[in-house]
């Protein structure tokens, strides 16, 4: 199943170009919103199975789509979390859980948007992983943690380095969650449409150019690891997002570095689910 955010409203994605109104379909059981489905989830997935989408009616131009999840009450961001992305950040892997910080919800969005550069900022990109929780989760084991999860996206983990990395803590919950900085989508899909949900390609371009490309194979904690790990000290939420970890690429590790110019179109794909477009805008242009 796919689960587009059209507008504000759940859709059951059909066909790359349309979908089913959950709300309309359910006749009010589900929707209109996102958040509530997450809240009923199981119900959700034994409901949309049965769906006939043969008259989906609903256009999925993505301009209009939004964050699958928009109003999650916990978003993580995890650091570290590919080997060779800590080699080039030239910092040691964390013996136990990766770090953990947040994108503070403001920032998200849907997977095609222009996002403002801000003056005085270093923009680089980040391909990520991002799941979707759809139970809640308190002490999962790795073994039982994928059914913990509504399905997976691909996100974008926009980082402004210059006060992300200011003071003597760095401040990566701040320097990430700048507006526009948190493309999510196109949509959400469940781990049944994937041959291999722990192995899927993800990579991200500049105009064309393939700056980042991997396999979520090399992550060093795993999306079942991670949720393992993450329970185990505090609970997961139906809705809440999880920024998986970028892989090597990032124009901070370049020599010399790079970052975001205005004009340029960020790329961002993951094998199986999608991709998002952002455009960016410098503040006088
Ligand atoms: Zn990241």
């Amino acid at each position: 199943m796919r689960l587009a955010n059209v507008e504000g409203r759940a859709v059951l994605v059909a066909s790359d170009t349309a979908g089913v109104d959950v709300d309309r379909a359910s006749a009010g059981k589900f929707g209109p919103g996102l958040t509530s489905v997450y809240e009923d989830w199981d119900a959700f997935r034994a409901w949309a199975a049965s769906q006939d989408l043969t008259g989906a009616d609903v256009a999925l131009d993505a301009e209009r789509l939004g964050c699958p999840s928009p109003t999650p009450r916990q978003v993580f961001g995890i650091g570290l979390n590919y080997s060779d992305h800590a080699a080039e950040a030239g910092l040691a892997i964390n013996d136990g859980l990766p770090p953990v910080f947040t994108k503070f919800p403001t920032c998200l969005t849907g997977p095609r948007t222009t996002v403002p550069l801000p003056e005085d900022g270093h923009t680089d990109w980040e391909v990520e992983l991002v799941v979707v929780i759809g139970r809640t989760a308190g002490n999962v084991s790795e073994n039982t943690a994928w059914q913990h999860v509504a399905g997976l996206a691909a996100g974008q983990d926009l980082s402004e380095r210059v006060s992300q990395l200011a003071g003597a803590a760095p401040q990566f919950s701040f320097g990430k969650s700048l507006p526009g900085f948190g493309p999510v989508g196109p949509w959400l899909v469940t781990t049944d449409e994937l041959a291999d949900p722990d192995d899927l390609e993800l990579g991200c371009s500049i105009d064309g150019e393939i700056v980042q490309q991997a396999r979520t194979s090399s992550l060093i904690y795993s999306v079942p690891k991670l949720i393992s790990a993450l329970s185990a000290g505090l609970t997961l939420l139906p809705g809440d997002l999880i920024f998986t970890g970028t892989p090597a690429g990032v124009g901070l590790g370049r020599t010399p570095q790079r970052f975001l110019q205005h004009g340029e179109v960020l790329r961002t794909w993951i094998e199986g689910i999608g991709e998002l477009e952002q455009v960016f805008k410098g503040e006088n242009q």
